[in-house]
């Protein structure tokens, strides 16, 4: 057998997602190093559909980041269209908050990272499998180590001082927390979506989040030519248990209203079943583990909040690790889990909210149901109500 060996950086990085790759990008604007090393292979993560919508500080990042492709080929929007008894009420963030979003689909932003790390020289290990993470304690001492066997099948191992798990939803960075020294809260819903892709124009600018009479639409966009929407399903549901007719028949009931508003069809290019969970782990350092994005805390995504959390993670864990490892402010680290955690909760707290405002409730009693519509139109009507909406939609500006 091979002796493996070793390798050494400053920062591990398991999972390339986007956490990893923007961490890693900003690291390296630093004159940090830092090795990224992701399971799954860079042409199947391009081809990965996900979330589509930046806040006005996510799009600052990457632009600050001198990523500016989002500025030309993103589409930026100043409101969105809350649709429910069958007409729009639109919330206009420019007008409430003076803030705007921006679609730009999450395979966009991948293709961003991705080719600015290979053009600066990045390291980043495609399509490694085996991945283990030893050596991760509260001893300072202590050298947490990346082992991994790389695309030609050779075992690998990186010796650093930091190991950040961004390995997503699914990852294990974060059971390397003792449970003694981890708190885990849930929650699960009775519903998810079902999401398709369809080759069809554009029937609307901005998105629409409908409550129709089965529940949930989202209708949102991904060029000018794909179209991406949603319709509640039940979790147990199976792409095969939708036709074509009752996906465009869903969508087309949950938007129908008296100004006649109908959805363009097309061919159903990609569908696929979406369960809602929200989890968070706390805290988001241990020792010499920290955890960003998806492998610390998922929201459902109603409000389309999933990717900028990550992103938002990532701006303060870079500038921790900047303090901590370039010898400025060796406590630096200590600070980034609670940092971090306000914006989380805020952000549970708001992605809870709407999917809650906008979902039909299984066995929901009629005063449920009227008590729903009851705080739609209030949130339609009064101000107040619309600029607490378009705050959080947008994002609160970072601290
Ligand atoms: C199907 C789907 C649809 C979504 N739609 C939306 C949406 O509409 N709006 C929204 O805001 N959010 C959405 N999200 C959430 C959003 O995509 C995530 O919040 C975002 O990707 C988080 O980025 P991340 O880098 O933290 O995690 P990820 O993007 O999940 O990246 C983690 C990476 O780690 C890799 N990995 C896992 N285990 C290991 C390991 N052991 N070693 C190395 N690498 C590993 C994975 O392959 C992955 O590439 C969706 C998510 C899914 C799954």
């Amino acid at each position: 057998m091979n002796a493996v060996t070793p390798e050494t950086t400053r920062v591990g990085i398991v999972g390339g997602g986007p956490a990893g790759l923007m961490l890693s990008h900003l690291l390296a604007l630093a004159g940090i190093d830092s090795v990224v090393v992701e399971v799954r292979e860079r042409a199947v993560i391009e081809r990965t559909h996900r979330a589509g919508i930046l806040e006005r500080d996510s799009v600052r990042m990457l632009v600050d980041a001198g990523l500016d492709r989002v500025l030309r080929d993103g589409h930026e929007h100043r409101g969105i269209d809350l649709r429910f008894g069958g007409a729009s009420h639109r919330v206009d963030f420019a007008d409430l908050v003076g803030a705007s979003t921006w679609l730009y689909p999450q395979t966009d932003v991948f293709l961003d990272l991705a080719d600015a790390r290979e053009r600066d020289g990045g390291d980043v290990r495609w399509g490694v499998t085996d991945v283990e993470v030893s050596g991760v304690t509260r001893d300072p001492a202590d050298r947490p180590v990346v082992a991994f066997t790389d695309a030609e099948g050779r075992r690998r191992e990186v010796h650093c001082e930091v190991v950040v798990g961004s390995d997503g939803s699914r990852g294990t960075c974060r059971d390397l927390v003792p449970e003694a020294s981890r708190r885990r809260s849930f929650r699960e819903y009775p519903f998810a979506w079902f999401g398709i892709l369809a080759q069809a124009p554009r029937t609307l600018d901005e998105l629409v989040y409908a409550r129709g009479p089965e529940g949930f639409v989202l209708v949102s966009s991904r060029t000018d030519e794909v179209q991406r929407m949603y319709v509640q399903c039940d979790p147990a549901d199976r792409v095969e248990d939708w036709s074509d007719d009752r996906i465009w028949s869903t969508l087309q009931a949950g938007v129908a209203g008296d100004d006649g508003l109908a959805l363009a069809e097309g061919p159903i290019l990609e569908r696929t079943v979406l369960p809602f969970r929200s989890f968070v782990q706390e805290p988001m350092r241990w020792g010499a583990l920290v955890l960003a994005g998806d492998a610390a805390h998922t929201v459902p995504p109603t409000g389309a909040k999933g990717l900028n959390l990550a992103l938002a993670d990532v701006r303060v864990l870079a500038e921790a690790l900047e303090r901590t490892l370039l010898g400025d402010d060796a406590d630096a680290l200590d600070a980034y889990s609670a940092r971090a955690l306000e914006r989380v909760w805020r952000t549970q707290h708001f992605s809870y909210w709407m999917t809650t405002l906008l979902h039909r409730l299984p066995g929901a009693s009629a005063f449920d149901e009227r008590r729903q519509l009851a705080e739609l139109e209030t949130l339609a009507s009064s101000r107040a109500a619309s600029t607490h909406l378009a705050e959080c939609y947008t994002g609160w500006p970072t601290g």
